[in-house]
């Protein structure tokens, strides 16, 4: 781990594993005592951090982008042992260029003092402050990228960080701090990891007193923990967490034309994507032709180990994933069609599966299967589809394909999430804001207003 710049092994350490088969590395367990030495570190660093003008965190913020860049392969290659993701496609390569594109436009945004007023009544400048200790607890899907979201804002920003990763992907998380540490001053990020065995850190984050923020991406029922223990001492949070994110199929589209952009709406990074389109909705008109389109371009997608430079798809990271799959698809079996795949491949490795006949109320329409497996369903009225489509806790993303951008459009401003793509599924850019309502999040990330959330507002009349 580091804290305070300092490498610090930990009395214990635990195995991290390659979902591909074998063994990632090892990682250490930290123990509270290391939590309290990480976040007195940040506090400690926070004092001088926090006053520094803004061209020094923004250089700094840059020294740091030029830090991933000239690392990108060796945590790609960190990232493919310990997650499972190709090296190639949409894979871990793939996320490091995210990871610098993000890191990179983050470094550039400010939010200089506004000037509210300034008449003869008087003057009043609202500026933005840092909050102070930043806590940051990320998942096993993005496990790079996420960590440059959530630690490259709060650091723009003049805040100090101590970073949890997912015990199943802490590797990239470690050596992406250890590299910061090369171009930061000691106690600006730190970062702790453990098993969540003994030790719940991230529960324990939550609680700290020494925390002002958490910025969390994970599931909706450990979000709902975060809220309820942050509350003792308001805590500011962004919480970024699951979706069930539909799209809904216009009976005027050209299937052959909008087959790739499905595929890769719903299956990009094995379906282990928040913001992945998890059902899709199609109208009867063209619901066999979009089918059968949709599984001639899946079928030639080849699937295997991270580290095999013609994979495009990995296996599903974890057990417990594998087997929620697997239970889902077992149910889905019952009454909808097999379309594609449907059977689990050795170890975690599991085929693209398209399985048609299936409506609300099914499990696999219903929960969040976040892999590899896309549940089809034939609507005929589409105000039934919008409305099925709604009918979910979760509100995280959404996407409309037709032709008929205006009619797309009238649909997207009808669904109940907070974004809707038309023509294609999941897009996210730096300098748009991204975040869910309903149940599936509080708060944004990127763009200035992502930024704004790593700030208190202070106004001074004079
Ligand atoms: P998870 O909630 O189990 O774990 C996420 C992180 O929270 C891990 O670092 C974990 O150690 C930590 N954690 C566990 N218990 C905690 C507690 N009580 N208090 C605080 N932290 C705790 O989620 P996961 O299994 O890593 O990720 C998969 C889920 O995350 C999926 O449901 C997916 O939809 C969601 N997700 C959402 C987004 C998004 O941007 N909205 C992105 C990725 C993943």
């Amino acid at each position: 781990m580091t804290i305070d710049a300092q490498a610090v092994a930990a009395a214990s350490e635990f195995e991290v594993a390659n979902p591909a088969g074998g063994i990632a590395g090892h990682a250490p367990n930290a123990t509270l005592e290391d939590l309290d030495r990480a976040v007195a570190a940040a506090q400690g660093a926070f004092t001088l951090w926090s006053r520094q003008d803004d061209a020094t965190l923004r250089a700094a913020c840059e020294a740091v982008t030029a830090k991933i860049g000239e690392h990108a392969e060796e945590l790609a290659q960190l990232i493919t042992a310990e997650q499972g993701k190709p090296l190639n496609g949409l894979g871990s390569r793939w996320e490091l260029g995210g990871a610098q594109a993000w890191a990179g436009y983050t470094s550039s945004l400010a939010l200089p003092v506004k000037i509210l007023q300034d008449d003869d009544a008087g003057r009043v400048e609202m500026h933005r402050k840092p909050l102070g200790v930043v806590g940051s607890i990320t998942p096993w899907n993005f496990p790079l990228m996420i960590a440059v979201w959530h630690i490259l804002p709060a650091l723009r920003t003049g805040n100090t960080v101590v970073i949890k990763p997912s015990p199943l992907t802490p590797l990239s998380t470690l050596r992406l701090v250890e590299l910061m540490n090369e171009v930061l001053p000691a106690g600006v990020v730190n970062v702790i990891t453990g098993d969540d065995k003994a030790v719940n850190l991230g529960a324990a984050m939550s609680a700290h007193p020494g925390i002002r923020k958490i910025v969390f991406t994970g599931s909706c029922a450990t979000g709902q923990k975060i809220m309820a223990s942050a509350a003792d001492s308001m805590k500011r949070l962004t919480l970024e967490m699951g979706g069930n994110d539909a799209g809904i199929v216009l009976p005027d589209v050209d299937p052959e034309a909008i087959a790739e952009g499905l595929f890769w709406g719903a299956f990009i990074n094995n379906g282990q994507t928040c913001a992945a389109m998890k059902r899709l909705y199609v109208h009867e008109d063209v619901h066999d032709a979009v089918c059968e389109a949709l599984v001639a371009f899946a079928r030639n997608i080849p699937v295997g180990r991270g580290d095999d430079e013609h994979a495009i798809l990995g296996p599903v990271q974890n057990a417990v994933q594998h087997a929620k799959l697997c239970r889902l698809v077992a149910a889905a079996k019952n009454k909808g069609n097999v379309l594609l795949g449907g059977e689990s491949g050795e170890g975690l490795f599991f085929p693209p599966t398209i399985i048609s006949g299936l409506e609300n109320g099914d499990p696999l329409v219903d929960e969040e299967q976040f892999g590899p497996v896309l549940p089809i369903i034939r609507y005929s009225d589409l105000e039934a589809a919008i409305a099925a489509a709604n009918n979910s806790p979760n509100g995280l993303g959404g996407s409309v394909w037709s032709p008929d951008i205006d009619k797309a459009r009238s649909v997207a401003q009808r669904l109940e999430c907070g974004s809707v793509w038309i023509n294609k599924h999941g897009a996210i850019q730096p300098n748009v804001p991204f975040g869910g309502i309903k149940a599936s999040g509080l708060g944004v990330e990127f763009a200035e207003e992502g930024l704004a959330e790593y700030t208190d507002i202070q106004v001074v009349f004079s």
